[in-house]
């Protein structure tokens, strides 16, 4: 049986007052529930303190590819290691369409992650666009070949993937659990072709605008193992309410 983890995008939100009602709150409702939070990077420190010894593991929304130097403004995966990062968020869509991430540096900053000892969380998806043009399953095999390029298939073993279709993300517009399924299915098959045991055993999350209304029908679906979810982390109870419905 694979585990179910969701994970909360927190993105560019919180302050240290609301960090510490948010986590008060979760804290004692997921005890005993595996879930991950990807905070700010000033917040991390926080995390740390508040998270220490609890069922909330923590993690950051974004890495250097490079590992130390005059990179000015970026942050190392080490760097993460030494506040307890455990995931870190790698290739998100919003990284890639403001930021200009291409495949390839989300493929380094993937294998910089796994080289310091952190599990990346690989987003993929396609866009509106790309979904009505019938290349859904085209645009997620090129980001996924990307990783397994660089990296193998067997670095699989030692991440989680992100399903996130770009018009679901932010937008209300959840995919159907029937969509959310078919590409979650593709993602499997395709690991399947090159490795069965590490495609059994990988933890694809869902994300795009789930909440605690509509999670019980997303996590059901058998290639469905968890969720990755922006706004609705946020707010202690809608995160707690999705966190048990995975579990
Ligand atoms: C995300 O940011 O990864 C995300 C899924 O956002 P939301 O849940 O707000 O759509």
């Amino acid at each position: 049986m694979r585990k179910k983890l969701v994970a909360g995008n927190w993105k560019m939100h919180g302050s240290l007052a609301e960090n510490a009602a948010l986590l008060a709150a979760l804290k004692p409702a997921l005890s005993g529930i595996e879930a991950v939070v990807c905070v700010p990077f000033p917040y991390l420190a926080q995390a740390q303190a508040e998270l220490a010894g609890s069922s909330i593991a923590w993690g950051a929304q974004n890495v250097s590819e490079q590992a130390k130097g005059a990179f000015t403004g970026e942050v190392s995966a080490s760097m993460l290691l030494d506040f307890g990062c455990t995931y870190v968020i790698v290739g998100h869509s919003e990284r890639r369409s403001l930021y200009g991430e291409s495949d390839a540096l989300v493929a380094s900053k993937y294998v910089a992650a796994q080289a310091a000892g952190l599990t990346p969380i690989l987003c993929v998806g396609e866009s509106l666009a790309e979904r009505e043009s019938g290349v859904t399953e085209a645009v997620v095999a090129r980001q996924l070949d990307a990783v397994i390029n660089a990296a193998g298939v067997a670095s699989l073993a030692k991440a989680v993937v992100a399903y996130e279709p770009v018009w679901a993300i932010g937008t209300g517009k959840t995919a159907s659990p029937e969509q959310a399924q078919a590409v979650h299915a593709f993602i499997r098959g395709k690991i399947a072709a090159l490795d069965a045991g590490v495609a059994d055993q990988l933890v694809i999350q869902y994300g795009g605008s789930v909440k605690a209304a509509n999670a019980a029908e997303l996590m059901v679906q058998p290639d469905i193992d968890g969720g990755l979810i922006g706004g609705a982390s946020l707010v202690a109870d809608e995160f707690i309410a999705i966190c048990r419905a995975a579990a």
